[in-house]
């Protein structure tokens, strides 16, 4: 006889086990299993993420999501903490704040229109308020930012850690395991196979396999574009004690940093950047491109902020980004199978509004539809249907 469960989870980073995690906190006593089949995690996303949170988008219902969210994040590690343990993911809320030059300017203003009209909490800033909060940041070139001042980052480590430590206290089993099948019969899902030879019997999946999602949906017989981009990541020791904190800053070409605090008294001041190369192509590529390091992450942060040209420590890695044709998540029940929810193909944005993620698939098991949000435009059918969605707002 096969197990049985109420709910499978394929996949076990932070939009799975967020989606345990609110289950558990809505009150579901249903079994769950969550599928993982690295308890490494070396290669999840959710592991080796930028830890950006922002509500600066143009989409009402993606502003709504990461509200939602800091409202988790901001006393995450007090909520998540376990009778052992006690994460530290330490959101930061010191902003995230988009610099505009002159090729840039009529752009982000447009968007910036368009985020308020969205209801995020967001400010156009004068060059001298600018510099307030970057006062070394070369700004003769900058017209204005625009500041997210709830907006910052946490670190994506301890949130992953931290929602698995409180699902598994909860008593939800992360099983170390891969699916490889789906099965269905008349429309609707009636379990997963795996590759370990067993099956569990559940008329409820969950599809949170990240960059991976495709491939699961194709597991259904359903072809949903959500394909791995790389993304490279670096890291870098700044030349001494910092005098300010930085926010997430972003360059009007594009490269991005953040602080990587210190946490212990031997740590030193650095920051994390990234800077999205348009154009990657799609492919599980793990390869590391540690050359754009010099090719076009240091000349651009420097030209920036003379003052970083003596980094040291450099250290680069990539990870993949769950990317759509839209650049907006996949949520929801796809219309042609009952019973398999979608909670993927949030293109490098699934972290910070990973909470909302996890209450809407709560909502769509217990209830059946997703009462907070109106997920309607996110439908995993879209893409068929040629209803994608625009957001200027992607980096
Ligand atoms: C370099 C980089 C920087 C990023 N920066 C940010 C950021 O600043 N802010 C932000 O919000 N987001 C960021 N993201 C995106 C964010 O990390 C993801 O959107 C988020 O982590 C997705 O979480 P997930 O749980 O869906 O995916 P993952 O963390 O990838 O977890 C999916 C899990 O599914 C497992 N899995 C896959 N297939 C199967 C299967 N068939 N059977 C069993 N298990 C399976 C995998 O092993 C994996 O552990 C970044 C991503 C990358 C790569």
């Amino acid at each position: 006889m096969s197990e049985r469960a109420d709910v499978v989870i394929v996949g076990g980073g932070v939009v799975g086990s967020s989606a345990a995690w609110h289950l558990r906190q809505d009150g579901f006593t249903g079994r769950i299993v969550i599928v993982e089949r690295d308890h490494t995690y070396a290669r999840a996303s959710s592991w080796l993420a930028m830890g950006g949170i922002r509500q600066q988008f143009c989409t009402p219902v993606t502003v709504q999501m990461v509200q939602f969210s800091v409202r988790l994040w901001k006393v995450f590690d007090r909520e998540l903490g376990t009778a052992e343990a006690r994460p530290r993911a330490w959101f930061r809320q010191r902003g995230y704040l988009f610099l505009a030059n002159a090729a840039a300017a009529t752009a982000l203003m447009k968007r910036y229109e368009e985020e308020r009209r969205a209801g995020a909490v967001v400010q156009m800033l004068s060059v001298d308020e600018v510099r307030q909060i970057v006062p070394d940041v070369k700004l003769d070139d900058i017209l204005f930012g625009v500041l997210g001042p709830e907006d910052g980052y946490a670190d994506p480590r301890e949130v992953l850690f931290g929602f698995r430590r409180a699902v598994e206290a909860g008593g939800t089993e992360y099983r170390v395991d891969e699916v490889v099948g789906i099965d269905r019969a008349g429309g609707r899902v009636t379990g997963v196979k795996l590759a370990s030879g067993g099956a569990i019997s559940s008329a409820m999946v969950v599809n949170a396999a990240g960059a991976l999602a495709g491939r699961v949906a194709a597991m259904a017989g359903l072809r949903v574009p959500i394909e791995p981009v790389r993304q490279m990541m670096f890291r870098c020791v700044l030349p001494g004690r910092w005098p300010y904190r930085f926010p997430m800053l972003i360059d009007p070409d594009g490269v991005h940093w953040r602080h990587d605090d210190p946490v212990g008294p031997d740590d030193r001041d650095a920051i994390i950047l990234a800077f999205t190369n348009w154009k990657e192509q799609a492919g599980e590529n793990f390869e590391s491109d540690t050359a754009r390091w010099t090719r076009d992450f240091y000349p651009a942060m420097v030209r920036r902020l003379p003052a970083l040209k003596d980094v040291t420590d450099v250290t680069g890695w990539p990870g993949l980004y769950e990317m759509t044709p839209d650049h907006n998540p996949v949520l929801g029940p796809h219309p042609a199978l009952e019973g398999l929810i979608f909670a993927n193909g949030f293109s490098g944005h699934g972290l910070m509004m990973s909470p909302a993620t996890g209450k809407i698939v709560s909502e769509l098991v217990r209830l059946g539809r997703s009462t907070t949000f109106d997920i309607a435009i996110f439908a995993p059918d879209r893409f068929d249907r040629g209803a994608l969605v625009h957001d200027a707002a992607t980096i």
